[in-house]
């Protein structure tokens, strides 16, 4: 696995070409939550207004917390998937009344809560607390498959083969790894999407399984025995 060249990539192409989203500007964990709720099912595009106006409306853990459950059902209103308001609101209530109103760090204990699943509580863990921990959503996975395990199956243990992937990649320290999952996000959202993976264009592809036999085929490096050759001399 071409760990380190795939990260240095990456960080450098998201430092010059990821968006810049309200949620990137604050470590604020209330308001992470907000985001990473919001962002699931949903595209960018369409959460950037709610969660602005949301947050407006219930500023902290405490006001949300506070608020009735049809107040929170308004502020979602058009969001769609209503559950994620419900386990959102949960969530602030939990907080308030057993962890003294502090979003835990941990993703283990983040996972107790409402609303919270493994990708969801690593995003918490290190894009509010900056902690040197995987967050596997399908972007992140389709871009892990396509690099590193092209052929691998489905199923639990493909899952946990995948997660254990991503581990190993996140820096060790808190601003990296807050960025280099940020970035392998991005690039699951902007150039190895679903649709199609642009891998002409793509700052990793020479790190990329995927990306090296597309860009072999484009005559654009090598052959695998040419390399090897000249690696001997
Ligand atoms: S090189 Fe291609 S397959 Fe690999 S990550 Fe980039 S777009 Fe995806």
């Amino acid at each position: 696995m071409h760990a380190r060249r795939f990260r240095r990539a990456l960080l450098a192409w998201f430092r010059r070409h990821g968006r810049d989203l309200p949620w990137r500007r604050t470590r604020d964990p209330y308001h992470v939550a907000v985001s990473e709720f919001m962002l699931q099912q949903t595209q960018v595009s369409r959460v950037e207004g709610y969660y602005i106006r949301f947050l407006r409306r219930f500023p902290s853990l405490d006001h949300l917390a506070a608020a009735r459950p049809s107040a929170v059902r308004e502020a979602w209103a058009g969001l769609g998937y209503y559950r994620r308001a419900a386990n959102l609101h949960a969530l602030a209530r939990v907080v308030r009344s057993e962890h003294d109103g502090v979003i835990p760090r941990d993703p283990a204990v983040l996972r107790q809560l409402p609303g919270i699943g493994p990708y969801t509580a690593g995003a918490i863990a290190t894009f509010a607390f900056e902690q040197s921990t995987p967050a596997v959503d399908t972007n992140v996975e389709r871009v892990i498959r396509r690099a590193f395990h092209p052929r691998l199956g489905r199923g639990a243990q493909a899952s946990a083969r995948i997660w254990r992937t991503a581990a190993a990649l996140v820096p060790g320290r808190g601003s990296s790894a807050w960025a280099f999952n940020q970035a392998i996000m991005e690039l699951g959202a902007l150039i190895c999407t679903a649709r199609e993976a642009r891998c002409a264009e793509c700052p990793v592809a020479r790190s990329c399984s995927t990306g090296k036999v597309a860009m072999r085929r484009r005559g654009r490096v090598p052959p695998l025995r040419a390399r090897g050759a000249r690696a001997r001399r």
